[in-house]
């Protein structure tokens, strides 16, 4: 990479699913990664591969509280994403996303970097529009036990646009619809983890409600791909984007592939449906494929191939760093410095 186009890149959440997997293909990229968590739910071990690397650094830090550092750009990934985790200190939540968000945004302010948001289809809430367009104001409980999550999201949006409109800052939003891989947490109550590790276990596979509720899965390669795509539009791309795959399934359906895909026969037993649980989820991704030239291109089944090979070694005890798919960063590499 040259000189010039090596940035200083802080994100937040960097040790949890999504962000250790950004934080990876940024120091492939070559760039100089400041991973910042306060691990309440993600862990060193998510990034333990990075660790000797020259231009990775890991900074135990709760974004509640302001930073000072430099950077160029900031990826504010730092909150709680599964519904069990989020809801276990809901204030904590609301605060993680709020006073994060204006601290990264005051950051961002003060060393003129540019900032991306996490933001969730959540922001939809329990949607009467399908599927979900930007454009689309959502259906938000602000009092149920998922408010915690939509509405400090929903508020971070706010924020974001509002310090864009202030102070001119150049800001990132994507609405990151439901993703899978390697590295979710396996006790994080998401779907795909619970039913990966009951079909791994042999043990039933928990479907909430009938199972015919949707979601639509986007596998985490391809995920990244579109924050990186995002980070990287053109000035002034300041609006909202949907970022998910739009091949939409029922739980059911899903419960089925996950034993497909790990070679399982537990039985499926149905358990009630949580309070709020959105009915139907598929993003509108056409803004993401106008502007960023981008759609998904991991079938649902190889994605859940390469999950259940990770959750696999997992189980078996293997530590974290050595499971799953061939990464560009291996451990060697690392060691002796990336560049
Ligand atoms: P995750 O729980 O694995 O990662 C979140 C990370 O943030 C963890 O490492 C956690 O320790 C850290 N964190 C939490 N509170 C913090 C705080 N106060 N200060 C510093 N670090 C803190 O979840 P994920 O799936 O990787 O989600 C990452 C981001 O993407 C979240 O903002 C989430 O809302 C958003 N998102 C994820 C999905 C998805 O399907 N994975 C969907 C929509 C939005
Ligand atoms: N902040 C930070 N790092 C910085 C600059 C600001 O964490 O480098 C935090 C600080 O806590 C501040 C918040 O960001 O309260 C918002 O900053 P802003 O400049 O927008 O507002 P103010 O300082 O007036 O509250
Ligand atoms: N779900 C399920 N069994 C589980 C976990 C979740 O049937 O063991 C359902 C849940 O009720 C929801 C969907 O799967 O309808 C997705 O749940 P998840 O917690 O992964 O994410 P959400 O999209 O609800 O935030």
């Amino acid at each position: 990479m040259k000189e010039l186009d090596r940035k200083r890149i802080l994100v937040t959440g960097g040790a949890g699913f999504l962000g250790s997997h950004l934080c990876e293909r940024l120091v492939e990229a070559g760039h100089d990664v400041l991973c910042v968590d306060n691990f309440f739910t993600g862990t060193r071990e998510n990034v333990a591969h990075l660790l000797g690397c020259s231009n990775f650094e890991l900074m135990r830090h709760d974004v509640t509280f302001p930073l000072y550092v430099e950077v160029d750009e900031i990826y504010n990934l730092a909150c709680p994403a599964s519904p069990v985790h989020y809801q276990y200190d809901p204030v904590r939540t609301t605060k993680t996303s709020v006073h994060g968000a204006i601290n990264m945004l005051g950051l961002a302010k003060r060393v003129r970097a540019k900032i991306f948001q996490a933001s969730t289809s959540e922001v939809y809430g329990d949607a009467r529009v399908h599927p979900q367009k930007e454009d689309y104001w959502g259906h938000v409980n602000p009092i149920g036990p998922r408010s915690c999550y939509d509405e400090g999201k929903r508020c971070a949006e706010t924020l974001f646009v509002d310090y864009r409109r202030q102070y001119g800052l150049e800001i990132r939003i994507a609405r990151i619809f439901n993703t899978y891989g390697p590295r979710m947490h396996p006790a994080d109550g998401r779907v795909v983890s619970n039913f990966m590790v009951q079909a791994l276990s042999g043990e039933p596979l928990t479907v909430y409600g009938d199972g015919t509720q949707t979601r639509s899965l986007c596998y985490v390669d391809d995920i990244i791909d579109a924050f990186i795509r995002l980070m990287d539009a053109p000035d002034g791309s300041c609006d909202p984007v949907n970022l998910g795959n739009p091949h939409e399934i029922t739980m059911l359906e899903l419960a089925e592939h996950v034993r497909h895909a790990t070679q399982s026969d537990s039985e499926i037993v149905f358990r009630p449906l949580p309070i709020d649980d959105p009915w139907h989820r598929q993003p509108d991704i056409s803004a993401a494929r106008a502007l960023l030239e981008w759609a998904p291109s991991t079938p649902l089944d190889e994605g859940l191939r390469h999950t259940a090979e990770h959750f696999r070694m997992r189980l078996a005890g293997v530590p974290l760093a050595d499971c799953g798919r061939e990464t560009g960063v291996s451990r060697e590499r690392g060691a002796t410095g990336n560049r």
